[in-house]
């Protein structure tokens, strides 16, 4: 224990526990000295860090606003390496014969700027692409360059999709095309005599095993994608009819993404070895084994099999797949096939941070309440009293009971005339005194009752966040998965408050009230109290997968801006590129509105209010001036 801990002040030590960003963070986050978040974007090094407020100032200087979107090109070339490094490793230490080829997704997060750094850095591990229909086959093309690495088309494959692959091919690079549904094969058999290009065909097969997890319907028997056993050995039976089994050369399945369970990647390994060894009987070159995506993100740090976290390392994945796929091989004496893996989420999770500042707080109010009531109050409120007072730890919940029981009778008898404002002000402060006694009771307990569950939450602060939850993380409104979300700076102080983070949609589904914890769930994120007039800014963490295109205009709030950084060795850092969000007449225009006849319209209505003696010509002019002005702005809060 150091001094500071003696003394029992708060220290950089207890954030990094009460946040758990050790656990989370992959070693890519960090608190400094400061007591401010940081980036290590080589891990673990102390000798290049960032602060993330470092790069607030930055931003703001340049006149960009919150929120903002930073994406650090450093931490992709770091998870790239990682991922072929592990897989090396492990092909290394078990003498495994084959090699890696991994292809990220484009679907994980289709920004051109991801695509091209993924096939930037990834070329020195010939790392290709992997693409689910015809524009990201269209965007693939446009950004590789390396004929190593492997071109996976998966998805529903029509002729103009299969041309261009078959020109990809004759151009030099390993595309592979991997029949989803039986009739498929007939197209690229019938384009491939047309254009004279031998292609490559992989097979989807649907598992038998199937894994837990929140996105797993597309493993087991009954999954939309993939041929089943009889389907497979259907496909195979006509490829050797017209003498085309020489272009089998790869089997591919999917399981699912962000398996928590290291049993289930196991079990399907070991199934897709077995039909891989069985079409090598068969007579077909195969060479390629594609084990799909599905390898997960310890988004709470728990390192369990709960959804959003995962029971295994990314060494132990590589160790295991590699392990499984040789014991199976080895026993039918089959050459050791290029092993591919389609992993998305780990590749780009930690590589975007959303960055935004509190605008506003409502304070949960620890009401006082008066020792004695006047005689002349309602029964009811006295009664509401006397739970008050007589509440203790053995009789919690049934002082939870009465209490609502009380409260709801009061606001009946409000609605019917029967009490004043007054009386149902005072009655409200004794309720909600209440609940916050009954709160801290809960703490003492080890085995809360159920109904007290969420109570943490209803007398939590509301912290008011400049940015859209529907935007910037759609997986939390929609799945309620949880992103580890905390201060970045004020992390040698302690915070005293326990909130729950409202955006500025004004929907009540705008908000997050679950939050990372290593056993559970935590219903509240505890926040400093904001000091006047001085900002106070969030980020949350692991957000570079899947976040970025599914996002919506709820409430017309669009595209925030985002800023790329790369950190240098010397520990200097530079913005790389930075995007401007949506302006206003971007999102109108989205939802077609035209911003020209816009201004015309409010033009004629200004006009108008001149004519009926309601504003100035000058005045009409400062208010052409505002609208013109809220077009361009940017659709979040701007200082
Ligand atoms: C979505 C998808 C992936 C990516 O999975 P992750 O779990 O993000 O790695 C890989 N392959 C296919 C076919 C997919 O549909």
């Amino acid at each position: 224990m150091n001094k500071a801990e003696l003394l029992g002040r708060w220290t950089k030590e207890k954030s990094e526990e009460l946040y758990g960003i050790k656990n989370w963070g992959a070693g890519y986050f960090s608190i400094s000295d400061k007591g401010e978040v940081l980036v290590n974007p080589y891990k673990d090094s102390d000798s290049v860090a960032i602060s993330l407020m470092d790069i607030i100032s930055g931003v703001r200087e340049r006149g960009l606003d919150m929120p903002v979107l930073l994406r650090f090109e450093n931490i992709l070339d770091s998870q790239i390496s990682y991922l072929n490094n592990s897989f090396g490793d492990a092909m290394r230490k078990l003498g495994y014969k084959g090699e890696y080829r991994g292809v990220y997704p484009i679907k994980v997060n289709q920004q051109q700027q991801v695509i091209e750094e993924v096939t930037k850095f990834g070329q020195r591990y010939h790392h290709g692409l992997e693409v689910g229909s015809k524009a990201e086959l269209v965007a693939a093309l446009s950004l590789m360059k390396d004929k190593e690495a492997c071109l996976i088309c998966n998805g529903y494959k029509d002729e103009e999709f299969i041309d261009l692959g078959l020109y990809a091919i004759k151009m030099g690079f390993k595309c592979f095309f991997v029949i989803e549904i039986p009739g498929e094969l007939d197209i690229v058999l019938e384009r491939s005599q047309a254009l004279g290009v031998q292609p490559n065909i992989g097979i989807r097969i649907k598992l038998a095993a199937k894994a837990g997890g929140h996105w797993t319907e597309s493993g087991g028997d009954r999954s939309i994608f993939g041929l089943n056993v009889s389907q497979v050995i259907e496909m195979v039976d006509a490829l050797k009819e017209r003498n085309m089994l020489s272009s089998l050369k790869l089997l591919h399945y999917h399981l699912g993404s962000q398996i928590p369970n290291i049993r289930d990647i196991r079990s399907a390994v070991v199934e897709a070895a077995r039909v891989y060894a069985e079409l090598v009987r068969e007579g077909a070159p195969m060479g390629y084994l594609d084990l799909g995506g599905g390898l997960a993100v310890d988004y709470d740090g728990s390192n369990t099999n709960y959804p959003y976290s995962r029971n295994y390392t990314v060494e132990e994945y590589c160790m295991d797949i590699v392990e499984t796929v040789m014991s199976i091989l080895d026993s039918s004496n089959i050459p050791h096939p290029i092993i591919v893996t389609e992993s998305g989420r780990t590749t780009v999770a930690y590589y975007s941070v959303l960055l935004f500042n509190v605008l506003d707080v409502e304070r949960f109010e620890e009401y006082d309440i008066p020792d004695k009531l006047d005689d002349n109050v309602a029964e009811q409120i006295k009664n509401l009293f006397e739970v008050n007072k007589n509440l203790n730890l053995k009789n919690i919940q049934e002082c939870y009971n009465d209490a609502l029981y009380y409260r709801d009778e009061i606001r009946d008898m409000f609605k019917h005339g029967r009490i004043s404002l007054r009386e149902r002000s005072v009655s409200e402060k004794i309720f909600w005194n209440t609940i916050n006694q009954i709160a801290k009771e809960k703490q003492k307990m080890k085995n809360a009752p159920p109904d007290l569950e969420d109570i943490e939450s209803a007398i939590a602060d509301i912290y008011y966040c400049n940015f859209s939850v529907f935007q910037s993380i759609p997986d939390s409104w929609a799945i309620d998965q949880l992103f580890p979300i905390m201060p970045l700076h004020r992390l040698l102080e302690m915070p005293k408050r326990e909130a729950v983070i409202a955006d500025i949609t004004c929907d009540c589904d705008g908000k997050i009230d679950r939050f990372i914890d290593l056993h559970d769930v935590r219903n509240t994120l505890p926040l400093h109290e904001m000091k006047n007039g001085d900002d106070y800014y969030l980020g949350v963490f692991l957000v570079g997968a899947y976040q970025e295109t599914l996002g919506d205009l709820h409430n017309l709030f669009g595209d925030t801006n985002v800023v790329s950084v790369r950190i240098n060795p010397d520990g200097s850092f530079e913005f790389v590129r930075e995007i401007h969000g949506d302006s206003v007449a971007d999102v109108l225009s989205y939802v077609e509105f035209d911003p020209k006849d816009m201004l015309v319209n409010f033009r004629k209505t200004a006009e108008e209010a001149v004519r009926d003696g309601l504003i100035s010509a000058s005045d009409r002019r400062e208010i052409m001036r505002a609208y013109d002005n809220g077009l361009r702005g940017y659709t979040y809060y701007e200082r």
